[in-house]
């Protein structure tokens, strides 16, 4: 579409998550969503690639007979059998149908950031797989032979259906709820609680001090990922103000349903990868720190707590608080290549 000639300048009151004015050009100023500004800039100090942390502890005790258990191997097979598909599926989601119809500019230049992300994500999964000598096959197969990954991989993509069509357009009642169910499957379900097993598993090789490069990975990811989580919950927020019509008690209820349908997925998923639990987290446990932490991302949406369970991994807040202090620049073993060292 050709840009209208006006001299009419920007009007913040009309900056919208969605059905907002003409993004035709990403302009920042007036910034109406300084939560996405902000989410932008710590994605920025965050930045990190797989290939600067050091893999060769996890080689040797990958190759060695004594180190780790068959049930250990088969857990961080089968964790990495759901990551490598859920970040690209997270990357489809936002490159294909979310940017298209988010019209607020510095939500969608947070957008491009956390699309990179994914991308740099599905990298380390590629980059565990390859420094550790995994079967490839074997791994990117998982989502179809695993049951519990194919379920969970399968609910969140049955929400892209109507969003990725063509056809689809925000800015009628049932369409902009349709959007903001997307938002809620996206952010809350995938990256809020479709993560958190894998991620406790990945935790407990790295407190047994076991495979602690590709630990070291997935605890970026995770903190991606929870940058991520508050950038979506952002979102549902600010178009829960903009547009306070979509939030009915028919989708409240809607959502609280979805939500629970993913708990009981998720700590399936648990049970049936890990069967006889893992470094002392049985299947109770799992239940119970998913249900704990659905209950957290409901009650950031403004949602009633379902569950009201404890948490039993309490020192998984710990792993998500990754301090600045155990930083990042200190065990990165790479520099940025500058112009002065680029070998073309
Ligand atoms: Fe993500």
């Amino acid at each position: 579409m050709p840009i209208q000639k006006s001299d009419k300048k920007v009007d913040i009151n009309q900056r919208r998550i969605i059905n907002g004015a003409d993004a035709d050009v990403v302009q920042l100023y007036p910034m109406r969503h300084k939560f996405a500004w902000d989410a932008y800039n710590v994605g920025n100090a965050n930045h990190w690639l797989p290939t600067e942390i050091s893999m060769q502890k996890d080689i040797e005790q990958w190759k060695s007979t004594t180190v780790l258990s068959a049930d250990e191997r088969q857990a961080f097979e089968t964790v990495l059998g759901f990551f490598t598909t859920a970040d690209s599926i997270a990357a489809n989601n936002i490159v294909l149908a979310l940017y298209k119809h988010i019209t607020s500019p510095e939500c969608r230049l947070y957008l491009l950031r956390q699309g990179y992300e994914e991308a740099v994500h599905t990298h380390a999964y590629q980059y565990i797989v390859e420094s550790l000598g995994m079967d490839q096959s074997k791994i990117f197969n998982m989502y179809r032979e695993i049951q519990a990954i194919y379920d969970k991989d399968n609910l969140v993509l049955g929400f892209n259906e109507g969003i990725f069509d063509p056809n689809f357009k925000t800015g009628t009642f049932e369409n902009d709820q349709k959007f903001l169910e997307n938002i809620i499957v996206f952010s809350l379900i995938m990256e809020g609680i479709f993560f958190y097993s894998s991620f406790a598993v990945m935790f407990g090789f790295q407190r047994q001090n076991k495979l602690v490069g590709s630990a070291e990975q997935i605890q970026y990811i995770m903190r991606d990922e929870s940058m991520h989580l508050n950038f979506g919950i952002n979102l549902v927020n600010t178009i829960k103000e903009e547009q306070p019509e979509l939030w009915t008690p028919e989708f409240q209820k809607k959502m609280i349903d979805l939500i629970r349908r993913a708990v009981v997925l998720e700590y399936t998923f648990a049970k049936e990868v890990f069967p006889k639990g893992i470094f002392g987290m049985n299947a109770d446990g799992f239940k119970q720190y998913i249900e704990h932490i659905a209950d957290r991302r409901l009650a950031r949406i403004g949602l009633s707590a379902q569950y009201n369970s404890p948490n039993p991994f309490p020192w998984m807040s710990e792993a998500i608080d990754l301090s600045k202090e155990k930083n990042f620049f200190e065990t990165r073993v790479t520099e940025y290549k500058t112009g002065g060292t680029l070998n073309w």
